[in-house]
Parts: C-alpha cells; sequence; structure tokens
C-alpha cells in the first residue's frame, strides 16, 4: 500500500470505465488528483494559434468541473495546475512525498514523454500506466503495435473477430487526499451560456449524451445520414466526450450492443462499430509512429511538394477562400468548435490540393478550434488526406463541386453559413509580391 499516490488526469476525464483509477482506489492511503492544462504551444512546435478556442477550452472546462463534482461525492476533488506538467508534477512529488504515480495510457507522444522523463528523473516512484481509451488492450490483438496493418482494411479483419471486454464500474470509495493546506491549483470558472454551443462538457452530459442517441432510433440510420453536414443527429456526436475520455469507447459500444439486441441491429448499427474501429486504428497508428505523426513526410519517405502561403493559409482559416463548400465548413468550426466527418474531409483536402499549403498547419488549426481534438484521430487523419500516411490511394483529393452538388445540392449549409467568398481570387499578390490585378481587361 502506498502512503501517497498522484493520479494524473489526462484524456480519460471520468469515473466510470477507469481501469488506472481504480487501481489507483485499491492502492494508496491517500491520494492526489492533479489535471495539468495543455500546454498553449500546439503539438510539434507548428506555428498557429496559441491558445485553446473558446469553444475548446469551454468543453474542457465544463468537463474538469463536472469530474471535480464527482471526486468531491468521493470525499476528493481535482487538483488543476496551469503549468507545464512536468514543472506542475514535480513539484507536488516534493512537496507530498509522491510514491507511485498512476494515469491512464495514452497515444500521446508529447504526453508519454513527459511520463518516460518523469520516470527517469524519479526512479524511486513507481508509475503505472493503464489501457484506458481503446476498445482493446495490446496484450488482446493478434500483432504487436510495431507490426500494425499498414492499412485500416487490414486493421478491421482482423481485429474484427476480437471479444469487447465490457467497462469497469466506477470505484466504491476513493483515498483522501493529504492535507488540503496547499494542494490548490487554479479555480475553474462555468463558462458563459454560448448559444451557438453545440455540446456541454462533463461525463455526466457524456452519459446522458448516449442514452438520449440510442433512445431516439437515429443509431437505425446511421449508415444513410452520416455523410450530413449539418445538424444533431446525421452522426452519432460521441466524439466530444470520447476525446476528452468524458466517455470510453467500451461503454459506447455498451450502449450500441444493447441497442442491437433491444431495438434493431442493421447495417446502421454495425458502420457505427466500423467508424469506432477507425479510431482505434488511429490510436494504435499514434503509438506506433511517435514523432512521426507530426513530421512533413509523415510515415512516408517523401516530401509533398506543398508549402506555406500566409494569404492563402488565413484565407481558409476565417473561410474567404474561392470555395463556398469550404467557406462554410470553416466558418462552421470557427463559431461551434465542431465540423462534420464529410466536412472535415472536404476542408483539409482544399488546404493540401487547392491550396498547396503545408498539410502541418491545417492540422494544428483544427487542435486549436476543434471540442473533440484528439491527437491520433486528428493528425492521422490529416496524414491521410495529405497522402503522407495509412492510405493505400496515393492522392485522397475531393472534387469540390461535384461534393457540393452531392452533399448541399441546394446550397443550404453554404447559404446558412454565409459561405460565399467576398474576393474570387485566391492570391492578391504574385510569388515576387506584386500586386495581382484582380481584372486585366480594365
Ligand atoms: C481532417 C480530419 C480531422 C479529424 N480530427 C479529429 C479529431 O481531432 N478528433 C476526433 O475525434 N475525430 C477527428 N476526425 C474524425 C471524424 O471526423 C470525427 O471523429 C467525427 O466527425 C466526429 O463526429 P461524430 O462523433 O458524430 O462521428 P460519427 O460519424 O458518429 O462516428 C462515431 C465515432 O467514430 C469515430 N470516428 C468516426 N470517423 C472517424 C475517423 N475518420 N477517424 C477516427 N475516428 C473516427 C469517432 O470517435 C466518432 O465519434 C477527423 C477527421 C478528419 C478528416
Amino acid at each position: 500500500m502506498h502512503q501517497v499516490g498522484l493520479f494524473w488526469f489526462h484524456n480519460d476525464l471520468r469515473i466510470n470505465d477507469n481501469p488506472a483509477l481504480a487501481q489507483a482506489a485499491a492502492s494508496c492511503k491517500q491520494l492526489i488528483c492533479v489535471y495539468c492544462m495543455p500546454p498553449s504551444t500546439p503539438t510539434a512546435g507548428i506555428k498557429g494559434p496559441r491558445d485553446l478556442s473558446a469553444n475548446r477550452l469551454d468543453f474542457l472546462s465544463q468537463s474538469l468541473i463536472d469530474l471535480d463534482n464527482s471526486l468531491q461525492q468521493y470525499g476528493q476533488g481535482l487538483v488543476v495546475m496551469d503549468q507545464p506538467a512536468m514543472q506542475a508534477l514535480a513539484q507536488l512529488i516534493t512537496e507530498y512525498s509522491i510514491e507511485h504515480i498512476f494515469s491512464s495510457d495514452s497515444a500521446d507522444f508529447y504526453h508519454n514523454q513527459i511520463c518516460q522523463t518523469l520516470a527517469t528523473r524519479y526512479s524511486l516512484i513507481g508509475f503505472t500506466q493503464i489501457d484506458n481509451n481503446r476498445l482493446f488492450k495490446a496484450s488482446e490483438m493478434p500483432f504487436t503495435v510495431q507490426a500494425l496493418p499498414d492499412s485500416f482494411s487490414k486493421f478491421r479483419r482482423k481485429v474484427e473477430p476480437l471479444a469487447i471486454q465490457e467497462p469497469i464500474v466506477r470505484p466504491n470509495s476513493l483515498p483522501p487526499p493529504p492535507s488540503r493546506k496547499n494542494l490548490a491549483g487554479i479555480d475553474l470558472k462555468r463558462p458563459a451560456q454560448n448559444p451557438v454551443a453545440l455540446f456541454e462538457g462533463g461525463e455526466t452530459a457524456g452519459l446522458k449524451h448516449l442514452e438520449n442517441y440510442f433512445s431516439r432510433g437515429p443509431a437505425s440510420t446511421y449508415k444513410e445520414t452520416r455523410n450530413g453536414l449539418e445538424g444533431m443527429d446525421y452522426s452519432t456526436k460521441f466524439s466530444p466526450w470520447l476525446a476528452n475520455g468524458c466517455l470510453s469507447p467500451k461503454t459506447i459500444i455498451q450502449a450500441l450492443r444493447c441497442y442491437e439486441q433491444e431495438v434493431e441491429s442493421n447495417d446502421s448499427t454495425y458502420w457505427i462499430y466500423f467508424e469506432l474501429l477507425w479510431r482505434e486504428y488511429f490510436q494504435w497508428y499514434a503509438q506506433k509512429y511517435g514523432k512521426r505523426l507530426f513530421l512533413f513526410n509523415g510515415i512516408k519517405s517523401h516530401k509533398p511538394s506543398t508549402s506555406f502561403y500566409s494569404e492563402r493559409y488565413q484565407k481558409w482559416c476565417q473561410g474567404n477562400t474561392p470555395y463556398p463548400i469550404v467557406n462554410a465548413c470553416m466558418k462552421q468550426l470557427n463559431a461551434t468548435g465542431y465540423l462534420s466527418n464529410r466536412g472535415r474531409q472536404l476542408a483539409a483536402s482544399c488546404f493540401v490540393h487547392e491550396l498547396n499549403l503545408d498539410w502541418r498547419y491545417g492540422a494544428s488549426y483544427m487542435e486549436h478550434q476543434l471540442v473533440d481534438y484528439d491527437v491520433a484521430s486528428n493528425w492521422g487523419n490529416w496524414q491521410y488526406l495529405a497522402g503522407v500516411g495509412a492510405d493505400p490511394r496515393a492522392n485522397r483529393r475531393f472534387d469540390l463541386e461535384k461534393q457540393t452538388r452531392t452533399y448541399d445540392p441546394q446550397n443550404r449549409f453554404i447559404t446558412a453559413w454565409d459561405g460565399h467568398p467576398q474576393a474570387s481570387a485566391l492570391d492578391s499578390v504574385d510569388a515576387a509580391d506584386w500586386p495581382i490585378e484582380q481584372d486585366a481587361t480594365r
């Protein structure tokens, strides 16, 4: 039994189905529950917006407040630190003579790097990291992480027959914190009501959403509707809670299986599982490739021919490109912090293939904006679309006009989000920085 343990919450902001927390509860006399705010430097040091967008920060704050409330029911509480994790944890280790650190396994290379540095620096402290945010454990898969299949299809065929463990129940009790005297983090303020916010953060809201989704029936038509651009029901909207760990993927599968047994099992319900396997694939992909998730050439040996043009980048971020459907997507993303899967594909394809921009800046911008930002899904999907990732097809360029005809034939989405560009030309200066005349016939 450890005298004082520390539980480092990261992307597992929940009490239910949290095996690392259950283990900490069973093996410590006192426990400190800590969360360190994400660093303001974007992943991989790509220059872009610094802080989290207001939408992302609101969702995160709501999730942390909800977790703190849940912990308080156990006589515990969440200490939220606003310093870099390395510094915050080092301070707590020394101040409270921590004997053991518990956390959930993560696909985040930089998070794991901190864990490794701490383990090396504090060699007398024990570290336990438990797989927590995936459907399968490494030991349950028929291949090692390093031998992860090079395409999603091969991965799916191998893992689909595997049984998925049931989620574990919440702990009955948690050890108390040490003296609260110095144990103070930052105060979390409940964000002001945002009229365009689509989601409320936290495990409580996530469980409510899960129940609500499966009690209303859209799961039965998911396969037909999943490419929608606007609305709450065309897709599951599980991603914000999954990304922040307010819901575990196993909890979702349990609810899905229940729906299949009690209501209906069809192609659509299978397809929800299929999409969760995409998530699973990218989690293992990030684990396998580590830092290569953020490289310009990704996991390939050749560098893309794209570059950086600040005017094009700004126009894409603001939703003022010559492509109305992309503009509408970007305006929706900026306003709500959420974008459909189809919208993300179109925006990313435009960024790389029409604007010829270095994909990492687009990935970094989405990291800033998305309430469901997940390191593995975001950077993995961007690599895929930029042709430097796990895609067996070399060029995944979307025909934006055709996509508009298919997915927004009446231009309703474009109109709703004011996607028509203010200027029709992409660039206002040429390669030598000379102004480009917009109408040469005058
Ligand atoms: C450029 C780009 C960036 C993306 N960035 C993120 C990100 O940061 N975080 C994130 O969670 N997803 C990301 N995705 C994947 C996908 O767009 C979102 O998971 C999905 O739109 C979330 O909405 P939903 O929960 O309603 O999805 P649904 O269609 O209902 O799917 C159910 C679940 O399956 C998973 N899923 C579905 N599609 C994918 C996919 N292509 N890759 C990985 N998992 C998937 C998600 O966990 C999702 O919640 C990105 C996709 C692209 C093309």
